[in-house]
C-alpha cells in the first residue's frame, strides 16, 4: 500500500487526459511538484490537502504554443510593446506552458531568459526568430538581418527553452523591395532549422509568385508547423464550402497545423467550415499580444471556447490544448498526468448559457458553452483558484492578524490583543 505523503490530492473531478486515454471520474495526488499518483478513491488521510473538485474537469496544464511575452523590450514605434506579461494572462485559463514565437532574435535569446523566462512563474519555451533582432524595427523585412547560422547557435545554446525556428510578417516592403526574394524567410528559417536539427513555425504571406501550397507541400518538411491556419490570406476552402485536398496532403506530409489566432488570423469563415469538413487544427493557440488581449482573443480559454462552440468536443479541445501540443513541441515530458510529470494542472468548468464569440473578420458565432477556469496548479504550486476551491469557508478559517512593526498583533473583528504567537 502507498503510505507516502500528499501536498495536495484533486478528489473526484472528471480528468482527461488524452495521452493517458483518461477521460472519467480519478483522483489525482501530487507531491514534491510531480504527479504522485492518478486514480480511484485516492486516501485523503495521507493528504495535506483535500480539494474538492468533484463536478469539475481536471486536465493537464494547458500549453499555449504561440504567444508574445518579451515584454521588457519594446519595439520601436510600439511604446505600449507588443508583449504581455505572462503570468498575468496564463493562469487565468488554465495555461502552464506558454511558447513565445520568435519577439526575440538570437541576439536577445539571453536577454529574454534573464529579464522574463527565469523570472516567470509560467514555463516559457520559445521559438527564435530567423532575424538576428526579432520583431523589432521594420518587422522582419529586410533579408540581410535573416542569420540561420546565429539562429540555429541560439537554439543550441539553450536547448532547454528553444523549440525550434520562427518566421513571420515577410511581405513586400520598401525599401527592401529589390533584396526581398519571395522565399527568403522561408529558406532561411529551414537552413537554420537543419543546421540545429529543430522544426520551423512558419507565419507566411502568400504571393502569386510564392503560394501557400507550395509552403505546405515543398518547403515545409514533416514536423514543421503553421501557425494561423484558418487565416483569411490562406485559400483553403473550396467553392463547395469544402477543404481543399492539398491541405490533407500536408497534413499527410506530417505538417502541423496550429490555429494562432491573434489580431487578424482566425476567421470562423475559414475555421468552421474546415472544422465541419474534419480538418480541425492540430493544435489550439492565442498568439496573444497587447494589442488582441482586450479583443478578439482575450486568452486561451476564450479560444478553446471557439473550439467548443464549432464542434468539437469538450476532450478534443483539452487534447489540441495539451497532450497535441507536447508532439509539435517535441516535448514528450508535457501535456500530461502520468506518474512522475510535472504537476501542472489545470481545473475548469464547462459552464452553458448563451455566449457570443467574435473572429478576427468581426463575424461571430452564438454558443451554448464556455470553459472557465477554476484552478490552476504549477509545478505543485496552486498558481490560480478564483472560487477558492482550495479554501476553508470563513467562518472554519483561522484568525486573521493585522499588525504594524513593533506592535502587538490584534485579532480582526474581536477586538483583542495578543502578543505574537
Ligand atoms: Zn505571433
Amino acid at each position: 500500500m502507498n503510505t507516502d505523503r500528499y501536498e495536495i490530492l484533486l478528489k473526484g473531478g472528471h480528468v482527461i487526459d488524452p495521452k493517458n486515454g483518461r477521460d472519467g471520474v480519478a483522483d489525482v495526488a501530487l507531491a514534491g511538484g510531480r504527479v504522485a499518483a492518478v486514480g480511484p478513491d485516492l486516501n485523503p488521510a495521507l493528504a495535506d490537502r483535500v480539494v474538492d473538485v468533484s463536478g469539475l474537469y481536471v486536465t493537464p496544464g494547458i500549453i499555449d504554443m504561440h504567444v508574445h511575452v518579451y515584454h521588457t523590450r519594446a519595439p520601436e514605434g510600439d511604446p505600449e510593446g507588443l508583449s504581455v506579461v505572462a503570468d498575468a494572462h496564463t493562469f487565468r485559463s488554465g495555461v502552464t506552458t506558454a511558447v513565445d514565437t520568435g519577439t526575440a532574435g538570437a541576439r536577445q535569446i539571453r536577454h529574454f531568459k534573464q529579464t522574463v523566462i527565469d523570472r516567470a512563474k509560467t514555463r516559457i519555451l520559445a521559438y527564435v526568430n530567423i532575424v538576428d533582432q526579432g520583431m523589432l524595427g521594420d518587422f522582419e523585412q529586410d533579408p540581410r538581418t535573416f542569420d540561420a547560422e546565429l539562429a540555429a547557435a541560439a537554439v543550441e545554446a539553450y536547448p532547454e527553452i528553444c523549440l525550434g525556428i520562427k518566421t513571420a510578417h515577410y511581405w513586400t516592403h520598401e525599401p527592401y523591395d529589390e533584396l526581398h526574394t519571395p522565399w527568403a524567410a522561408v529558406d532561411q528559417a529551414i537552413r537554420a532549422a537543419e543546421l540545429c536539427g529543430k522544426p520551423v513555425m512558419y507565419d507566411f504571406w502568400p504571393r502569386p509568385e510564392r503560394p501557400y501550397e507550395d509552403l505546405v507541400l515543398k518547403k515545409a518538411r514533416p514536423g514543421d508547423i503553421h501557425t494561423h491556419v484558418f487565416a483569411q490570406q490562406f485559400m483553403t476552402i473550396d467553392d463547395a464550402g469544402k477543404v481543399k485536398p492539398f491541405m490533407r496532403e500536408a497534413r499527410a506530409r506530417g505538417v502541423r497545423f496550429d490555429l494562432g489566432h491573434g489580431a487578424g488570423s482566425f476567421w470562423f469563415r475559414n475555421g468552421a467550415r474546415a472544422i465541419a469538413d474534419g480538418f480541425p487544427p492540430d493544435t489550439i493557440s492565442t498568439d496573444l499580444h497587447n494589442h488582441n488581449v482586450h479583443g478578439v482573443v482575450v486568452d486561451m480559454q476564450t479560444t478553446m471556447s471557439k473550439m467548443l462552440n464549432l464542434g468539437l468536443s469538450v476532450q478534443d479541445v483539452i487534447a489540441r490544448s495539451t497532450a497535441n501540443v507536447a508532439v509539435s513541441l517535441n516535448r514528450p515530458e508535457l501535456g500530461h498526468l502520468s506518474v512522475g510529470a510535472c504537476a501542472d494542472v489545470a481545473v475548469f468548468t464547462v459552464q452553458s448559457g448563451r455566449f457570443g464569440f467574435i473572429d478576427c473578420g468581426r463575424a461571430k458565432i452564438i454558443g451554448d458553452r464556455r470553459f472557465e477556469c477554476q484552478l490552476t496548479i504549477r509545478g505543485g504550486q496552486i498558481v490560480y483558484d478564483i472560487g477558492g476551491l482550495s479554501a476553508p469557508e470563513w467562518t472554519a478559517a483561522p484568525p486573521a492578524y493585522w499588525t504594524l512593526p513593533g506592535q502587538p498583533l490584534s485579532v480582526a473583528g474581536s477586538g483583542a490583543t495578543l502578543s505574537k504567537p
